[in-house]
């Protein structure tokens, strides 16, 4: 008799569901009146091609087929276990998509391409609603991006309605940890020294390093990158030497990081001897670099780099710091040429200073690339 009702409703919600998706074809991008369709799922609408096109570059080409299985209601399922299970796969798939869109928007986003990464990321946010629910502490990743994506493509108003959004679900959380706050804080500090507004970002950002500093330790690279973007304000108003201090922490941050990284990845090799360093599946380190480390990295060191290369007075030692850093990183990401390069470069700067205890560890770097720089003396 149960089963029976619950059928019936089942039934009764799939037609109302047939309904309302008949009544009410909206564009995947901007909720518009749909008149286009994707002939490929046949169950994606569009206002106009060029929100199809906008929408397929970034993310739709990936998920199209995808989308069937969740968006088309199928025969209701007769039994209580097949229903569950149905249900499980649905969540399995829902969260698939949260993946896939969140990753693709974030490597967007990585290579400067901030209008492409706008339709995957609001993809990864529409989806992590239907999974978690518009107040889950699980929406505020996929709204920093959005936020970030839109800030970058000059969408400033709507970056500011996902900051917001994303304030608010942090505020009424009360347990929410400092590893989400930071980030939070970061992205806010970003917004505002996009839009000029220094002070209020230099705010955000003191409390983006304080909050992360908590978490992660003061020399920490996550702590660094609070760091990295109040010495950017500094630098853009001409507050050389705090900018210069600053730039200095967050090279030493990324030195001792990569230091350790490597001393660990030379571990993980003399204890497994078999493995050489290109053998595909080697583990670089009990922790590896994560991808966003890798990207934030390189762009971070690069961006010292040229600075102190252009400086009007220069630190020799801190611009071999820099080098040196790079090319570790150059090193673990297996860039040899680039990591030769950069390493040979810091080793001449090196030898000129007074002070030559960094020499070590940089003959050390270019013996595991083969390189015998020339002597000292
Ligand atoms: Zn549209
Ligand atoms: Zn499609």
């Amino acid at each position: 008799m149960r089963r029976r009702s619950s059928r019936k409703g089942c039934r009764d919600n799939a037609a109302a569901v047939a309904v309302a998706v008949e009544g009410s074809r909206r564009c995947e991008l901007c909720g518009a009146a749909a008149r286009v369709r994707c002939g490929h799922c046949r169950i994606t609408h569009y206002c106009d091609k060029d929100h199809q096109k906008a929408d397929w570059v970034s993310i739709h080409k990936q998920i199209c087929q995808l989308l069937i299985p969740i968006r088309t209601s199928l025969p209701c399922p007769p039994t209580e276990r097949e229903r569950k299970h149905g249900m499980e796969q649905l969540l399995r798939r829902q969260k698939y998509i949260i993946d896939v869109a969140y990753s693709t928007a974030q490597e967007f986003v990585w290579d400067g391409k901030h209008e492409e990464a706008r339709p995957a990321a609001l993809h990864a946010l529409r989806f992590s609603i239907e999974v978690y629910g518009s107040n889950s502490l699980q929406l505020v990743p996929a709204y920093l991006l959005l936020a970030e994506a839109s800030t970058g493509a000059g969408h400033l108003p709507e970056a500011s309605k996902y900051l917001s959004q994303a304030e608010w679900i942090v505020l009424r959380t009360p347990d929410c940890s400092a590893a989400v706050q930071y980030k939070l804080h970061r992205s806010l500090g970003l917004f505002c020294a996009a839009k000029g507004n220094f002070e209020q970002a230099l705010y955000h950002l003191a409390n983006d390093v304080y909050l992360a500093s908590s978490t992660f330790g003061l020399q920490s690279i996550e702590t660094s990158g609070g760091y990295f973007h109040m010495a950017n304000i500094f630098f853009r108003q001409n507050k050389m030497d705090i900018a210069n201090s600053l730039y200095a922490e967050v090279a030493g941050a990324w030195h001792a990081f990569l230091l350790k990284s490597l001393q660990a990845q030379q571990q993980v090799l003399k204890l497994r001897p078999e493995m050489s360093l290109f053998t595909k599946d080697r583990e670089v380190s009990e922790e590896p670099m994560t991808e966003a480390q890798q990207v934030e990295g390189i762009r971070v060191l690069n961006a010292i780099l040229d600075i102190r290369e252009q400086a009007p007075t220069q630190q020799p030692g801190e611009t071999a710091k820099v080098l040196h850093a790079l090319a570790m990183l150059h090193y673990l990401l297996m860039d040899l040429p680039k990591a030769r390069e950069l390493g040979l470069k810091a080793f001449e700067l090196v030898k000129q200073l007074p002070q030559q205890e960094s020499l070590e560890p940089l003959r050390h770097l270019l013996k595991l690339m083969n390189v015998e720089p020339s002597s000292t003396k």
